[in-house]
């Protein structure tokens, strides 16, 4: 039996051990046997009672151990062997990577929220530039990097399941480019009768009531993520616009159009979208997630024609 004077290294002065663990073998004895018994139990290997001796039990949990990890089962803890147990009960990095929530934020918003998004995206390595609380081109290019990384739908736009990945809890008030606020004050009509209605951008430049215009950029960016293009040809009517389509109606010159005053164009929900008929693949999109967005056909003989109504 080899009982070698290396195994009193465990004597050797502390910053010489925390530098590198001292080679154990069979009959070393020491703290340094303690925490290779107490590695070995951690790793899942039983090493006998925990008591600094390097006894036979730990013996055969070190030469299982080396085993288990492709390492030569020669029973001698040396320099691989301790890197091996020191990476197989490091305490697993805690990073919080689920659980976080905040508001819906895409392409334009501002606010605190896309502030602490941004930091939050710098710090797990996505690059979303200066955290300036303006969510511009950069800040989506790192989202879309995030959601990708983490097996979600690469769309720009921090929703529920987003933030749940990111892992913060954000609140505050969020100015988005549409919906959230602003907004242009107008007069619609919702059956005959003038109402004041506010609206606010769509994606192509038209406008809408602002929650619908809210939803249908959200249901845009999804088709775009889908690779489908949602083209709208007319959104909110003024009065003046619906009087010009229903004399061209009238005239026989143009489509179906309602009498003014009672299109849902000028209650500002209804959109007529270019799907170029019913066999396309942007209508089957529509078709088959319109709803998800809160939108739905109404008009059956007009498979443009879409109304907001969630
Ligand atoms: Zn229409």
């Amino acid at each position: 039996m080899v009982a070698i004077a290396r195994s009193t290294a465990a004597l050797a002065p502390r910053t010489a051990a925390a530098a590198a663990p001292p080679t154990l073998r069979l009959n070393s004895k020491g703290a340094a046997v303690t925490t290779l018994q107490n590695k070995l139990k951690a790793a899942g290997f039983n090493p006998g009672a925990v008591d600094g001796q390097f006894g036979p039990k730990t013996l055969a949990a070190v030469k299982a151990f080396q085993k288990a990890k492709g390492l030569e089962a020669d029973g001698i803890a040396g320099p691989k062997t301790w890197s091996a147990l020191n990476k197989a009960t490091a305490p697993k990095p805690s990073t919080p990577t689920s659980g976080g929530s905040g508001p819906t934020l895409r392409e334009g918003a501002r606010g605190e929220p896309v502030r602490a998004l941004q930091n939050r995206l710098n710090q797990l390595g996505f690059n979303a530039g200066t955290a300036d609380g303006s969510f511009g081109p950069k800040t989506e290019a790192a989202v879309k990097a995030f959601q990708k990384a983490k097996g979600l739908t690469a769309d720009g736009i921090v929703g529920p399941k987003t933030w749940d990945k990111l892992g913060i809890k954000v609140t505050g008030s969020v100015t988005n480019p549409s919906g959230g606020g602003g907004g242009r004050a107008v007069t619609g009509y919702v059956n005959g009768v003038p109402r004041n209605i506010t609206v606010s951008p769509i994606a192509g430049g038209k406008v809408m009531r602002s929650d619908a215009a809210a939803a249908f950029n959200r249901m845009h960016a999804a088709a775009k993520a889908a690779g489908i293009n949602l083209h709208v040809n007319s959104a909110f009517r003024t009065m003046e616009e619906q009087r010009v389509l229903y004399q061209k109606y009238l005239n026989g010159t143009g489509n179906l159009a309602a009498k003014p005053g009672y299109s849902n164009h000028q209650g500002g929900i209804a959109l007529d979208i270019n799907v170029g008929g019913t066999g396309t693949s942007t209508y089957k999109w529509l078709a088959n997630n319109a709803s998800r967005f809160g939108f739905a056909r109404t008009v059956p003989s007009e498979p443009w024609h879409w109304e907001y109504r969630p």
